[in-house]
């Protein structure tokens, strides 16, 4: 079974935690650099407020350790403000340009249904606050766009949404994560 670790600093994590549970998975919170030591196949950054979370992340020590396991090939998925976190305004593991709060005060939260590649049709995509993609480089993939703009991405074992899967019942974006989790654990078996 993957073990899932989900940073559970500030922040939508509960509702992650119950989307992976309800696919099977087990999973584990994140609150301090301990907790991060226990094994594990796979890492959420939920949404909630990514200034917030990447300065709590110094501080506990937490920051440098998580950014080496992904770029040591650690499957990640961040979501809104976890978006932001992988970008380079943090964490810098992703190649994307993003803009923060990038829908403004009016359209601040919505909801729409688009495809998403990988993934499926009709993706259910609720917005809040979130940031866009203005661009992605290097190897990282579009996965979904709405009125033109970026709102998922995948780079290698590093997957991005702007938006909050975990908010609605549709549970294929993080069946699409556990998918990436396994290819990897099936990769480090054989390799050994
Ligand atoms: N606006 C938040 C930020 O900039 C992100 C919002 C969210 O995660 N729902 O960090």
């Amino acid at each position: 079974m993957a073990k899932i670790a989900i940073l559970a600093l500030q922040g939508a994590f509960a509702e992650h935690e119950q989307m992976l549970r309800s696919l099977g998975a087990e999973t584990f919170q994140v609150r301090q650099l301990s907790d991060w030591n226990q094994p594990k196949d796979g890492l959420i950054i939920p949404g909630g407020e990514s200034t917030t979370q990447s300065k709590l992340l110094h501080d506990l020590g937490l920051f440098e350790p998580i950014r080496q396991a992904i770029t040591g090939g650690l499957p990640v998925f961040g979501t809104c403000a976890g978006l932001i976190l992988l970008s380079p305004m943090h964490l810098c593991t992703m190649d994307i340009d993003v803009r923060r709060n990038a829908y403004g005060r009016q359209l601040g939260s919505f909801f729409t249904t688009q495809p998403m590649e990988e993934v499926g049709t009709d993706i259910p995509m609720t917005f809040i606050r979130a940031p866009y993609i203005n661009k992605v480089s290097g190897t990282c993939k579009v996965l979904a766009e709405v009125d033109g703009h970026i709102v998922a991405a995948r780079q290698g074992k590093q997957l991005v949404t702007a938006f909050h899967p975990e908010l609605n019942d549709d549970t294929r974006v993080h069946q699409h994560f556990l998918s990436m989790v396994f290819d990897t654990c099936i990769k480090n078996v054989s390799s050994v």
